[in-house]
């Protein structure tokens, strides 16, 4: 242990945050047959505070694969406002889609996003949302009635003649009666709002000719909006986004398989746990499940940007005031306080003795461990296992090392299971070879 004992902690806070100068561009995740002219564009985060958009998009590119057919998926089409939980710090993203001025900030990712809706290959274009209350074609209550958007399919008029699935009506009626199999309280219950755009005379009204479904419909694409409600948890919001997305595949004919089971409870551990980064080429792994708020001395390559792998493409890494921050959608989920140092190359794999068993491991892994583990000395290596409580040995190689000899604040997770053990080279101080993490699973 010497991470507390050799430098004390200094905050060094400096003025300027380099959060404007990052790159807010939004990810497009293509899945299925590229050949394909069936395709299906899905739109999520066109406004950053709708987290069960953003949410529902992501999840469908990693944890679904699509087997027959083509989806284009943009799950973080507003990403800087997703970052900052906000509408649309530049202006509401989804009233820039008639005539914008090139000066406009979102302009660039208003032109790309028209590109990707007038592509040849694309049939169907589904603008995801989360809305305030529950929608319903008469009033029952201010939070029910005609003027809220929540739990509803949305269309800008029922048809849309000579282009595929142009019945806009009925096939947001299919996916309506599909969802209200599956519903999880009768409130949730979907309908299909349809705003009869091109009817529409006020200005308040007009504001919907500025929308992206209405950018498809005049582009001769069929075009849904799909709003869950604001009222709902994430993962219920995102629950039946995917019911919905479901149905509108089947509809077009496209196949997929699901990587967990469609229910409220799983989604919500999905969403939670099964996060991840790694970091400088997988020499560093990080399970985000239940990660601390901080993570001190983490080893930075000196002189050099930092780079990353996020397991969401609504997840990215920010600098601000010299610290990284690990952002998941409007959550911050950690902040990595850095320790530069010079990165070495390392080709042999470590050795270690887990609970009797010698096991090789490369930089980036997990190791699982339920009594001890025993890092193999080897030459040129030193080892630190961070928070173990050691005065005698400065390389902790060769060590039986127990849950019990780490002090639990050094875990990086809050249930004090997930320790780090770095290694050095065994002649220059500073310079990192890479990390892995050991996971204590036995009982303590
Ligand atoms: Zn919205």
């Amino acid at each position: 242990m010497n991470l507390g004992m050799l430098r004390s902690f200094s905050l060094i806070i400096f003025l300027t945050s380099l959060l404007w100068g990052q790159n807010f561009d939004f990810a497009l995740i293509k899945k299925g047959d590229e050949n394909s002219t069936n395709r299906l564009l899905i739109v999520g985060g066109i406004q950053g505070d709708e987290p069960g958009s953003f949410m529902a998009a992501s999840l469908l590119s990693t944890h679904y694969e699509i087997t027959k057919g083509s989806v284009w998926i943009v799950p973080n089409f507003n990403f800087y406002s997703i970052i900052k939980s906000s509408r649309g710090p530049n202006g509401d993203l989804n009233r820039k889609f008639d005539n914008l001025s090139k000066d406009d900030p979102d302009y660039y990712l208003v032109e790309r996003m028209k590109k990707l809706i007038l592509d040849e290959s694309v049939k169907m274009v589904i603008n995801l949302h989360d809305g305030s209350g529950f929608y319903r074609e008469k009033y029952i209550d201010n939070l029910h009635q005609p003027r809220r958007w929540g739990q509803a399919t949305i269309i800008d008029q029922a048809k849309i003649d000579g282009v595929a699935y142009g019945d806009l009506e009925k096939i947001a009626g299919e996916v309506d009666a599909h969802v209200n199999q599956y519903l999880l309280d009768s409130e949730h219950k979907f309908h299909t709002k349809n705003t009869q755009t091109y009817l529409k005379k006020t200005f308040e009204e007009k504001e919907m000719s500025k929308t992206l479904t209405y950018f498809a419909l005049n582009a001769g694409k069929a075009a849904f909006g799909n709003e869950s409600s604001k009222e709902l948890p994430v993962n219920e919001r995102v629950y039946y986004k995917l019911l919905s997305l479901e149905k509108f595949m089947d509809i077009m004919g496209i196949e997929y398989k699901r990587k967990f089971e469609l229910n409220a409870h799983a989604l919500k551990d999905v969403i939670d746990n099964d996060i991840f980064i790694s970091f400088n080429d997988k020499k560093i792994f990080i399970p985000l499940s239940r990660i601390r708020p901080w993570i001190s001395y983490f080893p930075v390559k000196k002189g050099d940007q930092i780079t990353f792998k996020p397991s969401s493409p609504v997840m990215t890494v920010l600098e601000e005031e010299n610290q990284y921050v690990v952002y998941y959608g409007n959550k911050k989920l950690t902040t990595l306080v850095p320790e530069y140092l010079d990165y070495e190359h390392f080709e042999k794999a470590i050795k270690i003795d887990v609970d009797g068993v010698e096991k090789e491991v490369h930089f980036g892994s997990l190791v699982e461990v339920k009594e001890y583990f025993n890092v193999i000395p080897q030459e040129g290596i030193r080892v630190n296992a961070i928070g173990y409580v050691n005065q005698k040995h400065s390389n902790e190689s060769g060590l039986n090392i127990r849950e019990k000899y780490f002090l639990k604040r050094f875990s990086i997770d809050k249930d004090s299971k997930r320790y780090r053990v770095e290694f050095y080279d065994s002649k220059e101080e500073n310079k990192f070879f890479g990390m892995i993490l050991v996971e204590f699973v036995g009982e303590s």
